[in-house]
């Protein structure tokens, strides 16, 4: 059986101030169900990639000048960042950015702002967050910004599910992030993947990590992807070994 495509990114162009060409005609798709990796270096495009997707270039000073991104059918690239949470995708950015003068459960808490859901399915669902980070439970009542760095992770990602997407964009999981952290975090990921059915387009300069855990890959460079595949495929591929993986 076919799977169903959510999020078709068509041969996308970004530039930067008017001027700087990034993104040089990208393409994917993010199918139902699927952890879809985005690959590549340092300032391939990644980072962009996303942001074009949920419509956050403009503080940038950046723009989509070419191309289209579809969601579920629908040309989504004139809609704000909140009004793209509403129809189920949500970015979690690179960085984190927890506020850190709230506590864990009270960022939890900021991430249900776009739903009309009663509080008893906004607890319940703060509850299936604590279920799969039982380390945001037990710092809940902790101002974020004295949590470390693999817990802020874990909330930022939380606060995402507390708006019941079906779609998470999630930029650089790993970013500074011990080795084992970075196992626990995929791990969750996997989780919620398998377990409460949400699809992944996750950016990661980790490519052993990610092809590990994804269903497909993208390799972006100097905003071009010049390689995809299921994600097996990519790992035992000669060029990726050496390349991305450090092997050959
Ligand atoms: P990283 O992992 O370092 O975030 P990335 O693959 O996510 O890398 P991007 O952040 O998307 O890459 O950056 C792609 C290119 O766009 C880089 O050359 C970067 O210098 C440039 N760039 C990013 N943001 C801006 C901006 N606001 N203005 C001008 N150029 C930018």
């Amino acid at each position: 059986a076919q799977t169903e495509t959510l999020l078709e990114v068509s041969n996308i162009e970004v530039i930067y101030n008017h001027v700087i060409l990034v993104l040089k005609g990208v393409s994917l798709k993010v199918p139902k169900g699927g952890i879809t990796a985005l690959l590549g270096g340092n300032g391939a495009g990644k980072t962009t990639t996303l942001k074009a997707i949920s419509n956050l270039l403009h503080s940038e000073r950046g723009a989509v000048t070419k191309g289209s991104i579809i969601y579920r059918g629908e040309r989504v690239q004139e809609l704000s960042p909140e009004a793209l949470v509403r129809r189920g995708v949500i970015q979690v950015m690179e960085g984190r950015h927890c506020f850190e003068h709230l506590t864990i459960e009270e960022n939890l808490m900021t991430g249900a702002y776009t739903r009309s859901a009663g509080k008893a399915a906004v607890a319940a669902d703060l509850e299936m967050v604590y279920t799969y980070f039982p380390r945001l439970r037990e710092r809940r009542k902790s101002q974020a910004g004295y949590t470390s760095g693999g817990e802020q992770q874990m909330c930022a990602i939380g606060r995402a599910l507390m708006s019941k997407p079906e779609t998470i964009l999630l930029d650089e999981p790993s970013m500074g992030l011990a080795p084992q952290l970075v196992e626990e975090i995929f791990g969750i990921v996997k989780d919620l993947n398998e377990r409460e059915g949400v699809s992944f387009l996750l950016a990661e300069q980790n490519t052993n990590v990610a092809l590990r855990f994804a269903h497909h890959g993208y390799i972006l460079e100097s905003g071009r992807v010049v390689m995809e595949g299921p994600a097996a495929e990519l790992r035992e591929n000669p060029d990726v070994k050496e390349f991305y993986l450090g092997v050959s």
